[in-house]
């Protein structure tokens, strides 16, 4: 017996670091409040990964535990979530970006009269205690970052590594609807029982890292838009992202309402809701003529 999902919900699913705030999220936040020199860390976490065979996520989050200037003064989740505040936003992100795209949803008709809902989805290969400590928390369904387990409420050991690949688990976790990471999702479950098809998805993201999960949203029927940092050149990363075809648009990281990116999104947002109500008057119909047969 297949459950039917309505299927009217449309996730916009975010890389964090180069997609809603420039840089990584750990530089304006443990960096500076340790004094680290981003550089000669990042440079530190490269060697682990060349010297030593280490994963690239693998090979930061140990250094946060495991550096000198950690096991002097460890981190401590409390203070992560603290530090927050300073995490850096691309422009119109923390002023009114996500109100002003519910409020585009209000304009057209068929987002209440078939009950379209819009959920945003955080998945970063940073610190889920630092993204957990954001001002734009609260427009988020679900944040999955790379997490430490605590003890006495410092990090002891990483229990969950985010990294450019395995970030597909999570879409498919959006996807099905099986949030945590207790319930299974490699179970078959049928295209219409999931809660929010891979059509109804748009994943933006910054880079190369970005690749996998673009991958996944094109070759799936969903929406892909690479951004970059509007202070910039296009990098050559998004021109070949957009030449092979990873991701259908390209436009600054600039989130303010009449920019480029936010025209994008309007634009992909209306197909998403035409093609929901759409769909759902098909159903209608087949619906009628079944009773009626
Ligand atoms: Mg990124």
């Amino acid at each position: 017996m297949t459950r039917k999902m309505a299927q009217n919900i449309i996730a916009l699913v975010y890389d964090f670091d180069g997609t809603l705030s420039p840089g990584n999220m750990q530089e304006e936040t443990i960096f500076r409040a340790y004094g680290i020199d981003k550089n000669k860390f990042w440079a530190k976490s490269q060697a682990l990964v060349r010297e030593r065979g280490y994963e690239q996520t693998l090979a930061y989050l140990r250094l946060l535990i495991d550096d000198p200037v950690f096991r002097k003064k460890p981190l401590r989740k409390a203070n992560l979530k603290k530090l927050a505040c300073h995490v850096p936003y691309y422009p119109g992100v923390a002023e009114g970006y996500f109100d002003q795209l519910e409020d585009f949803m209000k304009t057209i008709p068929e987002v209440a009269e078939c009950g379209i809902k819009l959920e945003h989805y955080i998945i970063s290969s940073g610190l889920k205690e630092i993204l957990e400590g954001t001002s734009i928390r609260k427009y988020f369904k679900q944040i999955y970052a790379c997490e430490y387990d605590c003890r006495g409420g410092r990090p002891v050991f990483p229990k969950l590594v985010i990294n450019d690949t395995n970030k597909t688990q999570f879409l498919f976790r959006i996807n099905k609807g099986k949030f945590k990471l207790s319930e299974s999702i490699n179970q078959h479950m049928p295209e219409e029982e999931r809660r929010i098809p891979f059509r109804n998805m748009i994943y933006i993201g910054d880079g190369i890292t970005d690749v996998p999960s673009m991958t996944v949203m094109r070759k799936t029927g969903g929406n892909a838009i690479a951004v970059y940092d509007p202070a910039r050149p296009v990098p050559q990363e998004v021109k070949k992202m957009v030449a092979e075809k990873r991701a259908e648009h390209f436009a600054p990281a600039d989130f303010r309402p009449d920019k480029l990116l936010v025209k994008i999104l309007h634009r992909t947002l209306k197909k998403l809701i035409y093609s929901i109500a759409y769909r759902s008057s098909s159903d209608r119909s087949s619906d009628w003529v079944q009773r009626h047969m």
